[in-house]
């Protein structure tokens, strides 16, 4: 990261924080009720459930569970990188591509206050 390129406007702003804080906060914990529904949602996790299903039965439950698990997986994958945004914002370094070092726009925190690499980083990544 050059250093020389470090100026005042990597800054974020002090008073946009605070609201941003507490939007992560609530999403997190949105997020671990919604990841705690999809598990109890599981046929899986249903203590009634026999061992002894016909296969039609079964299909059902392992689609359901697989269901199950692709949606948990992918909430826990977004709680994961919400708490790393707000870790972030904790050490004064919300809004700053983790990868690149430059300013993320503030148009695409808007849209997603959770992401922590830029546009561009995040393009080079997905190819
Ligand atoms: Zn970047």
């Amino acid at each position: 990261m050059p250093k020389k390129e470090e100026k005042q406007e990597l800054k974020f702003p002090q008073k946009l924080l605070r609201p941003i804080k507490g939007f992560l906060e609530s999403e997190i914990v949105r997020l671990k009720k919604t990841e705690k529904g999809i598990r109890n949602g599981d046929p899986f996790s249903d203590p009634s459930r026999t061992l002894e299903n016909s296969s039609e039965e079964d299909a059902d439950e392992q689609i359901g569970h697989f269901e199950a698990q692709v949606k948990a997986r992918f909430v826990t994958k977004q709680i994961v990188q919400l708490r790393r945004a707000l870790s972030l914002l904790k050490i004064g370094k919300y809004g700053i591509c983790e990868k690149c070092g430059k300013m993320i726009d503030t148009d695409r925190l808007s849209i997603n206050p959770g992401v922590t690499i830029c546009i561009k980083c995040e393009k080079e990544r997905e190819s």
